[in-house]
């Protein structure tokens, strides 16, 4: 459970005096064991500072509780890291050209200072949980297929049996018929080992298939929150519509021009002011740009920030989408 988390990153420079961006603020979400939870948003959204802030890679203020226990010293941060893996996008890149698979995947023992048995078998067992045979334990990441590195990637994240998998981009890259191979494999191991997962994307068809639930960042802030099934039915948010209507549809009739998203994510230098997607709704108003909305529930399980959204349309609108 994360409960207001804020990071802030000094400005370096002659001229900063000591002054802080902010890159996150007010971030309250829970990750509920055995669950998928999915991160969206633009790049330039916060995600990756999200997930790095969650492992303690990022100093952040907030609470922060792992099995309802708060998080407070570095040890502390240090047991999370090692109940936690980070899968990579790049899967190929991430790992080092001089190790081969064998030494990649049983890396993190001597990262952690676990103790690994005989590191042959160890590798031959994170193998077959990938779905990859033994020999590939002697090839270097070159001789690789993007696939079979991702593989690799998620045969690493599983060395320490992690409660936690935080998964960012995990299908970039990679052809279709491959991602379902993934994303398969993470359902699999899902199931196998009760993992929970913290997908990071901006990749909404990802989300809907794998997320229990999602959460979606704007600009360092979470603009909505709610089960996945329930969002893309009815996404209460002006940002998270505009995302799912810019879905590649079979039918390009059925794209609805009036939500699409204008022009581009400012950055958090120039964040604007009140509502920070005011200068690219379709929906902004006077109140828009002077008042800054907050997070609140709009919904069973669903909060929104959005000075618009009536509770009681939402929840209507939601049993009639559901029904049909
Ligand atoms: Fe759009 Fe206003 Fe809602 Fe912000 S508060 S998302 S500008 S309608």
């Amino acid at each position: 459970h994360l409960q207001d988390l804020s990071v802030d990153l000094p400005l370096g420079g002659l001229f900063s005096r000591g002054k802080a961006l902010n890159i996150l603020a007010g971030i309250t979400l829970d990750l509920p064991r055995g669950q998928t939870l999915g991160l969206v948003g633009e790049s330039g959204s916060g995600k990756t500072t999200l997930a790095r802030a969650i492992l303690g890679l990022q100093p952040s203020s907030g609470t922060m509780l792992f099995d309802g226990k708060p998080l407070a010293s570095r040890s502390d941060y240090r047991a999370i890291r090692r109940r936690s893996a980070l899968m990579f996008q790049d899967a190929a890149a991430s790992l080092s050209p001089r190790m081969n698979v064998e030494q990649a995947i049983t890396e993190p023992f001597t990262i952690h200072r676990e103790p690994m048995g005989r590191r042959r078998d160890r590798a031959a067992e994170l193998l077959a949980e990938v779905g990859l045979p033994a020999a590939f334990a002697a090839r270097f990441p070159h001789e690789l297929s993007g696939g079979q590195a991702r593989r690799v990637g998620v045969a690493r994240a599983l060395a320490l049996k992690p409660e936690l998998v935080i998964a960012d981009e995990p299908t970039a890259g990679l052809d279709v018929s491959v991602q379902a191979d993934i994303l398969n494999l993470m359902a699999d191991l899902k199931e196998r080992h009760g993992l929970s997962y913290l997908v990071i994307t901006h990749n909404l068809a990802l989300i809907r298939h794998v997320a229990d639930r999602i959460a979606v960042l704007y600009l360092g802030r979470l603009v909505e929150t709610g089960p996945t099934a329930e969002i893309f039915a009815v996404p209460a948010h002006p940002y998270t519509q505009s995302l799912i209507a810019a879905e590649p549809k079979p039918d390009p009739r059925k794209r609805r021009a009036d939500l699409a998203i204008q022009g581009e994510i400012p950055g958090v230098l120039r964040r604007p002011r009140a509502c920070e997607f005011h200068t690219r709704c379709p929906l902004a108003q006077e109140i828009c740009r002077q008042d800054e909305p907050v997070l609140r529930t709009i919904a069973p399980g669903r909060q929104a920030r959005c000075h618009l959204i009536e509770e009681k349309t939402l929840n209507r609108e939601t049993t009639d989408e559901l029904d049909h």
